[in-house]
């Protein structure tokens, strides 16, 4: 997961990544999965440098941003699936702050 100042960073990166599997795969006619094996990402590699996690799809790195999701439930340690969450879709826990204003 990446902290909003690493997301900036990498943001960049993760469109410029976009728009040349988008121009190679125009101008070659292969598969996405081809253009991805192929070329290089440097979103993947500065998230990697970061992180340590590899991965292969840049598209992916879209849901890597720690603040699109909520906080760790005190259950299960998962996270909640938006800082909107009411419950944790992992456990079904339902913090009692939220219990209460549902009364
Ligand atoms: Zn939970």
């Amino acid at each position: 997961m990446l902290t909003d100042d690493e997301w900036e960073e990498l943001e960049p990166l993760l469109k410029k990544d976009i728009e040349c599997i988008k121009a190679y795969r125009t101008e070659t006619g292969v598969g996405l999965r081809e253009a991805l094996d192929i070329l290089r990402h440097d979103a993947c590699e500065r998230c990697f440098e970061i992180t340590g996690f590899t991965e292969t799809n840049p598209d992916v790195l879209w849901h890597h941003r720690l603040s699109i999701y909520g906080s760790e439930c005190t259950q299960c340690g998962h996270l909640f699936r938006t800082p909107e969450a009411s419950f944790c879709a992992n456990c079904g826990y339902i913090p009692s702050a939220m219990v209460e204003s549902a009364v």
